[in-house]
């Protein structure tokens, strides 16, 4: 008979036990282990625990996954806030240095040819222009990253506005050597939008083109009415972008001559703020590669934007 078992395994009169040891102190009786049958209580219990083990070392591993991933996260931003400032910094240094230099040499009175005096005002206008297309960069792109950023659904002409703004840019095109090819359908093309943020997104393409693909000596710029959208195509001639970087280009902060010594300067904002401000005004922001080089970069607007 059995007079104590742990377990809740059947032991019958045929069971043989696994071992057992008699008891010298008790005649007859004897300590014994017997063994289950696989798939049962004991087996059980063994998958049981080896599937704990299991789920406890991938918990591990994944945890510590997500904190390796995550440090290197604060790392690399960490790394961009740092050459971020300082890009702005170098950025704004230049122009800053252009309308002291010119205004002290203004000040001292000693330049008395008022065709230079006329040419040195103008570069102070020139660069104080620069300045205020950085600040607005700069406060566009905090003001995107805090989520205020508010868009303004104004009745407007884009071919007009596109115009009036080319306008405004042809002396600094021609300046670099690029000449402007300008198409545009001869009717207005109303849209409902904000002007400021469409003005920042072209301006910024038009300053790349400008930075980056003077060479190609040609800067097309095409708006073309499509099916509930309107399509503007800013096209350059210039060494294109690298196939390794066409991915990262609307990245904050990515360059691809991230070096401080780079031929142009810049802080990698320009595309990530124009690609956020086109998708505020319900449209996209894409570069396409030409078959036969340079960059086209399509801008596409929604006509039916309520
Ligand atoms: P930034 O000009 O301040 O570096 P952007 O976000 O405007 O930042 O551009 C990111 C990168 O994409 C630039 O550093 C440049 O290398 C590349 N790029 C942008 N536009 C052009 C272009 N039209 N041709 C060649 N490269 C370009």
């Amino acid at each position: 008979a059995v007079f104590h078992q742990v377990g809740s395994f059947e032991i019958t009169t045929g069971t043989a036990p696994l071992a057992a040891t008699p008891v010298t102190s008790l005649p007859h009786w004897q300590v014994a282990a017997y063994g289950t049958a696989e798939g049962e209580a004991g087996g059980g219990l063994l998958l049981v625990g080896s599937l704990l083990v299991g789920t406890f070392i991938v918990a591990i591993l994944l945890g510590g996954s997500l904190l390796l991933w995550q440090a290197y996260r604060h790392q690399r931003e960490a790394r961009q806030k740092t050459s971020f400032v300082s890009n702005v910094s170098h950025e704004l240094k230049t122009p800053l240095t252009t309308i002291r230099m010119y205004a002290e040499l203004l000040g001292e009175g000693r330049i008395t040819d008022s065709d230079k005096q006329r040419r040195y005002l103008q570069t102070i206008i020139k660069e104080s222009q620069r300045l205020t297309r950085l600040v607005g960069n700069v406060l566009d792109f905090s003001r995107l990253e805090q989520g205020r950023r508010q868009y303004r659904h104004d009745p407007l002409d884009l071919a007009e506005l596109l115009q009036q703004l080319l306008d405004g840019q042809q002396v600094r095109l021609n300046e670099v050597g690029l000449v402007l090819d300008w198409d545009c359908p001869t009717q207005p093309q109303p849209l409902q939008s904000d002007r400021d943020a469409l003005e920042q997104i072209v301006l910024n393409l038009l300053d790349n083109a400008i930075k980056y693909a003077a060479e190609g000596e040609r800067l097309q710029v095409r708006l073309i009415p499509q099916d509930k959208t309107m399509l503007v195509q800013i096209r350059d001639f210039g060494p294109g972008i690298p196939t390794a970087h066409r991915q990262r280009i609307f990245e904050k902060f990515h360059r691809v001559d991230e070096s401080l010594t780079a031929r142009s300067q810049g802080s990698g904002l320009g595309l990530s703020i124009a690609r956020q401000l086109a998708e505020g005004l319900g449209g996209t922001l894409s570069h396409v590669v030409p078959a036969d080089g340079g960059s086209c970069f399509e801008l596409r607007l929604p006509t039916d934007r309520g």
